[in-house]
């Protein structure tokens, strides 16, 4: 262990402590400079990001359905991820300090981090201290979160992204959209001109001309800029998937090989991982790679799962190094309820079954983590005042629930972060005042009655039709402006029963 994990005073479990605070301001991607409704408006004028999307989730929950109906006892599988993930988390501390004693048996070397600061700084060190001023990315949400190709770039030191989403993003100078498919937003006319504009081998003289919007003219030109770079890096940075605490085992699973090169061609290899993504045992793996493919892309296995524990002499790397992340983790697992955001695996499918995500895309939500997943993890990671619009973004309507392969309850969890964000308020809401006033109302009968028989008149506003309309004077148009308001009835509950007991 090369930096301790604990913080002193904090509030302990078993020998770790607990309770460090949440991710820093200024670092990494788990805050937007917009909140979440003015981002959204922005992107909803956006006609073809609109296309792009609806196309693309479209296509991606045909898939998982597909392949999910074809498991007998699908329900089951997503039970036994749900309750091996909340037994995981109820041990969390005695489980990563077991992965660092087998890392560490097996050769690795194992790092603590408090936050994206302290984890910039150490695997920026570590790639100083192999000479090396470039390194080749596997796709990874936690280098991602902590702004780890920028604190790289600050020091000098290139980091080439290699998962062909990924890919497009960096070169178009974009950020990340979606966590399985980072350039959903983009279609394949505007990754031509990407490529067209920035592949070094595509331009100049010696250049070959004429890129089209063929899939594979555009892997093919991805796949001659990546291999001369895969065949000179001397150093790969890495997420994890999963790591196995009882033989120190990292896991990544992807689909287009890049994966497998970084892991395995350059010297060092440098894994960053966030401390939620352990598992205790090897057979546990099981139950989560059948999960994950049919949620994410909707396959039945990974084209590519790639396992290693610590160096093997003259075999892949020979020198590894672990870093394990925080970065506000440990203030989510505190919280009873928020703590099963922990649970996630990053599938995806609850951003491709969202309403709101599917019609904003990932950049409204400022945050690494789009969709419902991220209206729960960003606000948690970040303090909920940092990211207080996130936990509305959503219907409620509980499909990610439905979807979720580990059973993650994100209703409820946004239902309690919106609580949250009310009761840190020094001033109350204009909400909190109403429901103040609703609450004395609803609990005398005599204003109860006064107050069906006023809004009986709003049947005058309706003219006869089901709806009131959209713009209702203030404070109340703030709600009919995106929402239906039924015309009240022409007799209330109260009215019907007595007339029809009276006799
Ligand atoms: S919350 Fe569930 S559905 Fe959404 S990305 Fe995580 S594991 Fe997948």
């Amino acid at each position: 262990m090369s930096a301790s994990p604990l913080a002193p005073g904090a509030p302990r479990s078993g020998t770790t402590f607990l309770g460090l605070p949440t991710a820093p301001p200024g670092v990494g991607h788990l805050r937007g400079d917009r909140p979440f409704p003015d981002a959204a408006r922005t992107a909803l004028r956006d006609g073809q990001l609109r296309a792009n999307l609806g196309r693309a989730t479209t296509t991606i929950r045909g898939k998982r359905a597909a392949v999910v109906s074809e498991v007998p006892h699908w329900e089951q599988l997503r039970q036994a991820g749900k309750a091996l993930k909340a037994a995981t988390m109820a041990r969390l501390d005695e489980h990563l300090e077991e992965l660092e004693r087998q890392v560490t048996a097996r050769g690795g070397t194992v790092h603590w981090a408090r936050d994206a600061a302290e984890a910039n700084r150490i695997v920026t060190e570590l790639v100083r201290a192999t000479g090396s001023s470039e390194v080749v990315k596997v796709k990874s949400m936690a280098t991602q979160e902590i702004g780890l190709n920028e604190a790289l770039e600050a020091a000098g030191i290139e980091a080439v992204e290699t998962d062909l989403a990924e890919l497009i993003v960096q070169l178009g100078q974009d950020s990340p959209s979606h966590i399985l498919v980072p350039a959903i937003h983009k279609n394949r006319s505007e990754i031509r001109e990407i490529f067209s504009r920035t592949l070094p081998h595509l331009q100049g003289p010696g250049a070959s001309p004429g890129l089209t919007d063929d899939p594979r003219q555009l892997a093919m030109a991805a796949r001659a800029h990546l291999r001369e770079r895969f065949l000179r890096a001397r150093v790969a940075v890495s997420g994890a998937n999963f790591a196995v605490a009882e033989t120190g085992t990292l896991s990544v699973v992807e689909s287009e090989g890049n994966g497998r090169m970084c892991l395995t061609l350059p010297q060092t290899l440098i894994t960053v991982m966030g401390i939620e993504k352990v598992v205790p045992r090897w057979a546990d793996l099981g139950v989560f790679l059948q999960l994950l493919p049919r949620s994410s892309t909707g396959e039945r296995m990974n084209p590519y799962t790639s396992t290693w524990a610590g160096v093997t002499p003259g075999d892949g790397p020979q020198e590894f190094h672990l870093v394990l992340l925080d970065n506000g983790r440990t203030a989510v697992l505190a919280d009873e309820v928020g703590r099963e955001a922990l649970h996630c695996i990053r599938c995806s499918a609850c951003l491709n079954v969202c309403p709101v995500y599917e019609r904003t895309g990932g950049h409204a939500y400022g945050s690494v983590y789009p969709g419902p997943i991220g209206a729960v993890l960003s606000p948690q990671l970040t303090g909920v005042e940092d990211n207080a619009s996130l936990p509305y973004a959503s219907s409620l309507c509980g499909a990610c629930y439905d979807v979720c392969p580990v059973a993650i309850d994100i209703p409820s969890i946004l239902v309690h972060l919106r609580a949250e964000h009310v009761e840190a308020q020094e001033k109350p809401t204009a909400e909190a005042v109403a429901f103040r006033g609703l609450a004395r109302v609803m609990s005398s009968p005599r204003l109860w009655h006064l107050a069906q028989r006023a809004a009986g008149l709003g049947r005058l506003l309706a003219r006869g039709r089901p709806t009131l309309p959209a713009a209702l004077p203030p404070p109340a148009s703030a709600w009919t402006r995106t929402r239906d308001l039924p015309t009240p009835p022409g007799r209330t509950f109260v009215q019907q029963w007595n007339e029809e007991h009276r006799s």
